[in-house]
């Protein structure tokens, strides 16, 4: 039977545009399929960190590893888009600061950055007058700072977009269409039909729509049980300032601060405090997208917490977006063991903006080669599937 398409990419996220991306450098002829009908895509509501050095990501040595591969090959992918659409992306390798509040997050943060110095003889820890000097606007109150050098943040927004015009101009079809169904036949896709009841087909199928995944992957994997957690969070973006208030990326326990600057005449500087975090469920909430009054006064704190100086400034934008979490806080990125022409690029959770350049390459080798430099063995869909499931699925 001919197809369509060699590869049909189903979402456009990160992880669907930069699956696309290496699939296109490949010369595949590639459909990514992408609605907008369900609101605010991760990857446009992320706060655009690329920060691996932090303690959610280096508890796990599996994602630790990854975030660091992921890290490198971000940049060599950012560059490449850079060159393409030659505009201001507000990529910036600010590095970033740890805020220690008191003696005993010192002793704390002492133990898990020790490790850290190995990667990166750089990090160091700042007392509170060279903290001053680094940040002069932020909070005096403090014990001191640890500085992760390499640190960096993009406006991720601005990022997809561009990655978006790349695929445009290798002539990648770009539909702005909802799959509703995928047809499987003998444990292979044969089709998919779309909205407008169009069926399309392709030799591939690479599965990236974020939260909204569970549909498919609960029909295909005859199961019940949620794959992916809708992990809700919030996000306030502050300007209007008189000066700049800020150098780099600041975290504390309560969360972050980060630049976004202007990129270009029609914009303000501004900075994002983010975020909260909030599990909840998709079918039960009728707008998981609205910023609610406890989101806006818990980000609102930490700003005057981080700024207690900062009085001239108002509120530019707010909203909220849906981190794709699985069980284990873990991707999902490999072929299906069960459907043979399925691969899945699902559950970045809080680092998909900096994972997703390189799950793309990775998913892009398996298709290509069926294999990867990067061992994914432990980001099989696999391991969620139960012991006893049968590979004879129809
Ligand atoms: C508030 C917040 C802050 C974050 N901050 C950071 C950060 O600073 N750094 C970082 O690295 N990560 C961050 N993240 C995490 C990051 O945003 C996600 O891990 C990543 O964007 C997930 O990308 P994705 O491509 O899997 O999903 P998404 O970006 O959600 O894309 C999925 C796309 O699939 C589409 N889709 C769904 N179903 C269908 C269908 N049936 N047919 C067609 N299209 C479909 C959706 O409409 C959507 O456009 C943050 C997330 C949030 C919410």
């Amino acid at each position: 039977m001919t197809h369509n398409y060699e590869v049909i990419v189903i979402g456009g996220g990160i992880i669907g545009h930069a699956t696309a991306f290496h699939l296109a450098n490949n010369n595949r002829n590639v459909a990514l399929i992408n609605t907008i009908d369900y609101g605010l895509p991760a990857s446009i509501a992320a706060a655009g960190l690329l920060t691996p050095y932090q303690k959610e990501e280096i508890e796990n040595p599996f994602l630790k590893n990854f975030n660091f591969k992921s890290y490198e090959y971000f940049l060599n992918f950012y560059q490449q888009i850079k060159d393409h659409v030659n505009i201001d992306l507000g990529f910036n390798i600010s590095g970033s600061l740890y805020l220690v509040f008191s003696n005993s997050e010192f002793a704390k943060k002492e133990m898990e950055t020790r490790e850290l110095k190995n990667i990166d003889s750089n990090i160091s820890f700042l007392n509170k007058n060279e903290v001053a000097k680094t940040e002069p606007k932020i909070t005096k109150d403090l014990v001191g700072a640890y500085h992760f050098p390499k640190e960096a943040y993009i406006n991720n927004p601005k990022f997809l977009k561009s990655i978006s015009q790349y695929l445009v101009d290798k002539s990648v079809s770009i539909f702005n269409s909802k799959v509703e169904e995928l047809i499987t036949t003998n444990n292979k896709i044969e089709k998919l039909i779309l909205t407008n009841g169009k069926s399309i087909s392709a030799d591939q199928y690479v599965l990236c729509n974020g939260v909204w995944a569970n549909k498919f992957l609960k029909q295909m994997f005859k199961t019940d049980e949620d794959f992916i957690k809708p992990i809700k969070g919030e996000i306030l973006e502050l300007s209007g300032f008189q000066v700049q208030l800020l150098n780099k990326i600041i975290f504390c326990q309560d969360g972050y601060a980060l630049p976004r600057p202007a990129t270009n005449q029609f914009e303000n500087p501004s900075i994002l405090v983010g975020s909260t975090s909030e599990e909840i469920d998709l079918l039960k909430h009728t707008n998981p997208f609205n910023n609610s009054l406890y989101g806006i006064q818990y980000l609102t704190k930490l700003f005057n917490k981080l700024f207690p100086d900062a009085k001239d400034c108002f509120i530019q934008d707010h909203w909220a977006g849906l981190r794709p979490k699985t069980k284990d806080a873990m991707p999902i990125i490999g072929k299906s063991e069960n459907i043979e022409n399925l691969y899945l690029g699902l559950g970045h959770y809080r680092n998909g903006i900096l994972m997703g350049p390189y799950t793309g390459k990775l998913l892009c080798d398996l298709i290509e080669s069926n294999k990867t430099e990067f061992d994914i063995s432990a980001f099989k869909l696999e391991r969620f599937l139960k012991s006893n499931y049968t590979k004879v699925l129809n």
